[in-house]
């Protein structure tokens, strides 16, 4: 089974108030992006690595590679207007079938163990969708009310999401919509059933400048513990 990981780094990251998107924003002396890059390479070096630049960043990208020296192939392709658009993009130039990972370039604290799992039951179910419970009391708004909503039927979703590439291909002949926010999204509304798996609990999104701080924090745990989701 051929594997396969989409990198989507298209965006320009408008939280973060920084000089270079987040993506690119040093973490312990190394931009954010190359921290999934590496855990996909040494996951499976022959798994085919494609990242998705922002047109705009696309020289700064090949710099990068220069300056902290990735001497495995990863091929490049350039973002569209949404995430929607940039995976859209990346899947174009995947021919065989197998399964690809989609995964947010900002989310660096990710693991081989954990993307080992989720390429395995991928095989199995078609599709692995990582999630995590809610620690938080959660309300919704609704006009001047609110109402409080049973935190135990939800699911934090997160990347990489890992599914089978002939189904994520037929799903992205979608017109887009507001909603595909995430992959899951996207083969939901083409008909697909999810089969939704546990996701790492240090694996944050980097949005907001504060989060680089508990990034590099959640990495060291991350090196010493295989699997930190048993942390509490
Ligand atoms: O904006 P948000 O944090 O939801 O973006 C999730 C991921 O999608 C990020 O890694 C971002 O770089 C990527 N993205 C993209 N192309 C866009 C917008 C976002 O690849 N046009």
């Amino acid at each position: 089974m051929k594997k396969y990981a989409i990198i989507v780094a298209g965006g320009t990251g408008s939280r973060m108030k920084g000089d270079v998107p987040k993506q690119f924003m040093l973490l312990g002396g190394k931009p954010v992006i190359l921290y999934s890059i590496e855990a996909f390479h040494e996951y499976d070096p022959s798994l085919q690595i494609i990242v998705v630049v922002h047109p705009d960043y696309i020289d700064y990208w090949n710099g990068l590679c220069l300056e902290y020296k990735i001497a495995f192939l990863v091929q490049i392709v350039p973002g569209g207007e949404t995430r929607f658009e940039s995976v859209k993009n990346g899947l174009g130039v995947i021919e065989d079938e197998g399964l690809v990972a989609v995964h947010d370039a900002a989310r660096p604290v990710i693991n081989v163990e954990f993307l080992g799992r989720l390429y395995s039951e991928a095989l199995d179910f078609g599709n692995a969708i990582p999630g995590i419970q809610l620690n938080e009391t959660i309300r919704a708004i609704e006009g001047d009310n609110s109402r409080q909503i049973d935190r135990s039927t939800l699911r934090v979703m997160q990347t990489p999401q890992v599914i089978k590439i002939s189904e994520l291909k037929q799903a992205y002949k979608q017109f887009y919509k507001p909603n595909f926010t995430d992959d899951a999204a996207v083969i939901e509304s083409a008909g697909f059933h999810l089969h939704l798996t546990e996701g790492l609990k240090g694996n944050i999104k980097i949005t907001h400048p504060q989060d680089i701080i508990l990034a590099e924090v959640l990495l060291k745990m991350n090196l010493y513990s295989a699997d930190i989701h048993h942390v509490k």
